[in-house]
């Protein structure tokens, strides 16, 4: 592994932290983690920490010998100082000599003992920080340290890459017990650089900074070496069909299977994140996969974010996916049962209350073509396809070296229900739409961007089709949530396709489809040229068809119901002079949405459309506005604000319209109005 230290870089952070008041120690230790958390092959995702012992003065001036440790919560590749917080150190080595500390003490201790009440939780592997003498300590969940910590024979493996200058930590639990395990074989052999912890991760340490970590890259780089020269090819090759149906065939399917269902037609619905890579492919592909996947994850604490490992299913063989689905069905299934039971034997060892998690896979290995990711967000199912890409690795070296033996399942329960390792997932409280995905089309327009951007701050990710791809580009940038934008053509049915394939392969499916693309022609009926009615017919009619079936189509495959919204006009019930064009077609998309309300009920997918009026929008422009208002011998504001309410109705009151829909789950066939209040366009 690359040393990625820098005099130059080392200096640059201290003299800029220093013009701050932070000190030369702090602004190394932050150098030196932000090396380590930028490789995600040391560190992914909350797996590992470091310290610093050095003194800082408080508010009083008293100077204190304090120790600077990660602070739960912070990403160690972009830390910063105040993520390192600064505990008194004699109280945490006068806790060595107790006998026993609960979990929940240990925070106390940890907390009471802070220079500023307000930091972040110190990691909890604090302690073990604390009772090693050096300055500098380092600890990372390095997947090529795992390949040989993850053995049956880890032990002697350990010592004959490593030497005598790392000791050897038999496996316990994070916390109280493990600081005074590492601490008492360290006190054994005070020469050694540093820990290997069975079944978790290395420890390096020195007083230096520098030093540290350069001991971390040496030791890595040892395993790395080792695996290199002595693993051998540790699979075989699966049967695969002759060919493979592709991922975007089966995420729909697979994203359905593990949405937890809540009953009553509800569901609380996962994002899937697809990856393939030759390294991936190898490894799904083995004939040896789901022994692999059974034996657990490499290092305890991917159980938050995998439980207790992946789901693997057959190759799906193409042009078999009706068969494919009763399989996916049966094995998540199987999963979940295996889960449940996994829960309910380890939970009776004893009389701590605990609720089950949901037990639905959060990785699923996919023969002959790659991995997903599940999550409640995109964020999440990302970091599960990170975790398991890592997994992967280390489950391959780890076996091309010996036989691939992690953490046993009691203590992977202790961890994965560990309520501090529990706490790292606390704080994202779901919102409304959260692990939805809308699409909206003409989503760069007025009533489109306002709806993006209201249901993704709802919780959904959202797919932004617009005729130009800028825009919506622009306008996902802008709404967040990880949306994207996507060019899309309702007109043409292989765009419209396009844009459902891409909410597939970004998100896995999807949910909310608010299908509110439209243009308005203007003439009078009887002399209309035929061609205009056409036109229009083709975007304000037969486009709704297409995204609605593409929807239906893949909402079908999830099996979790799903939202089908439509953007009527007041002229499809209260048609006006010269608007035929524009309220013809649109009195039949009201209808198709009734249509899609009476013929897909059944499979819980509600259709339901918004009738607006006097919207400004790029169909209701300033210019228009000004035109119409003058020929009625109004202001612009008397003509805006003509209704009931006496208020200009805009596209944020639609876009709430469509939310209303979206979140009210037992309404269907229904047709809101929002536009202020007109009698004569009321529906009766
Ligand atoms: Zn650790």
């Amino acid at each position: 592994m690359e040393n990625l230290w820098r005099d130059s870089d080392a200096e640059a952070m201290v003299e800029a932290y220093g013009r701050r008041g932070v000190n030369r120690d702090l602004a190394l230790r932050t150098y030196t983690t932000r090396l380590l958390g930028s490789e995600p092959r040391l560190v992914l995702h909350g797996g590992g920490n470091t310290s610093v012992k050095t003194a800082v003065r408080d508010l009083i001036g008293e100077d204190w010998d304090v120790l600077c440790v990660k602070g739960s919560g912070w990403d160690m590749g972009t830390i910063e100082p105040e993520g390192l917080p600064a505990v008194k150190i004699a109280p945490l080595l006068k806790a060595r000599k107790l006998q026993k500390l609960s979990d929940e003490d240990m925070v106390t201790l940890q907390r009471a003992n802070l220079i500023d009440p307000a930091s972040p939780n110190p990691s909890v592997e604090a302690l073990l920080h604390a009772f090693l003498p050096h300055k500098f300590v380092d600890h990372t969940h390095s997947t090529a340290i795992l390949a040989i910590a993850d053995q049956a024979r880890s032990k002697e493996m350990s010592s004959e890459v490593f030497g005598k200058k790392m000791g050897f930590v038999p496996y316990i639990m994070p916390g109280f017990a493990l600081a005074k395990a590492a601490a008492e074989v360290f006190d054994r052999d005070p020469s050694v650089e540093g820990l290997i912890l069975d079944k978790h991760g290395i420890f390096t340490f020195a007083d230096t900074a520098k030093q540290a970590y350069d001991r971390m890259i040496h030791y890595v780089t040892l395993a790395e070496d080792y695996v290199r020269r002595r693993g051998k090819t540790p699979f075989t090759s699966g049967r695969l069909p002759q060919q493979t149906a592709a991922a975007n065939e089966i995420a729909a399917m697979l994203r359905g299977a593990v949405a937890v269902a809540r009953g009553e037609g509800r569901f609380d619905r996962m994002i899937s994140e697809f990856r393939v890579s030759p390294a991936i492919l190898d490894f799904v592909n083995a004939a040896e996969v789901e022994d692999m996947a059974a034996r657990g994850v490499s290092t305890p604490d991917l159980s938050i974010r995998i439980k207790t490992g992946p789901l693997v299913l057959p190759p799906p063989a193409a042009g078999k996916l009706a068969e494919f689905r009763s399989v996916i069905d049966e094995r998540v299934a199987a999963f979940v049962a295996a889960y449940t039971a996994y829960f309910r034997e380890n939970d009776a060892r004893d009389d701590v209350k605990r609720t089950m998690i949901d037990p639905m896979p959060r990785l699923t290995l996919v023969p002959g073509v790659g991995l997903f990711g599940h999550g409640r967000t995109l964020r999440d199912a990302q970091i599960a396809a990170d975790v398991g890409e890592m997994w992967i690795e280390a489950a391959r070296d780890a076996e091309s070296i010996g036989r691939f033996e992690p953490v046993s399942r009691p203590d992977l329960f202790d961890l994965e229900y560990w309520s501090l390792e529990q706490a790292k997932l606390a704080g994202a409280k779901p919102k409304p739409l959260t692990g939805q995905v809308a699409l909206v089309t003409g989503g760069a327009g007025a009533i489109g961007a306002a709806t993006a951007k209201l249901f993704a701050r709802e919780g959904a990710h959202v797919v932004v089709a617009d005729l130009d791809a800028a825009k919506a580009g622009d306008v996902a940038r802008a709404i967040g949530n990880q949306s994207i934008g996507v060019a899309c053509d309702v007109t043409d049915a292989a765009s419209v396709r396009g844009a459902f394939d891409k909410a597939i392969s970004t998100f896995g499916g999807v949910d909310i489809v608010v299908s509110n693309a439209g243009a308005a022609w203007e003439g009078a009926i009887a002399t209309l040229d035929d061609s205009l009615l056409r036109k229009s017919f083709e975007l304000n009619f037969f486009s709704h068809q297409l995204v609605a079936q593409n929807a239906v189509r893949i909402m079908k495959e999830q099996r979790t119901g799903g939202a089908l919204l439509f953007n009527a006009s007041k002229q499809a019930v209260n048609p006006g002079s010269k608007f035929g064009a524009y309220g013809l077609p649109k009195a039949a998309t009201l209808f198709l949405s009734r249509q899609y309300a009476l013929e897909h009920g059944a499979d819980g997918i509600r259709s339901n459309a918004v009738n607006a009026d006097r919207i400004r929008s790029g169909l209701l422009n300033d210019e228009m506005i000004a035109n119409r208002a003058a020929a009625r011998g109004l202001s612009v504001q008397d003509y805006m604000g003509g209704n009931l309410l006496g208020q200009e109705v805009t596209a944020d009151d639609v876009a709430q319209a469509f939310l209303h829909h979206a979140l009210a789950d037992r309404t269907t066939a229904d047709v809101t109005t929002v536009d202020g209040g007109n009698i004569a366009a009321a529906l009766r």
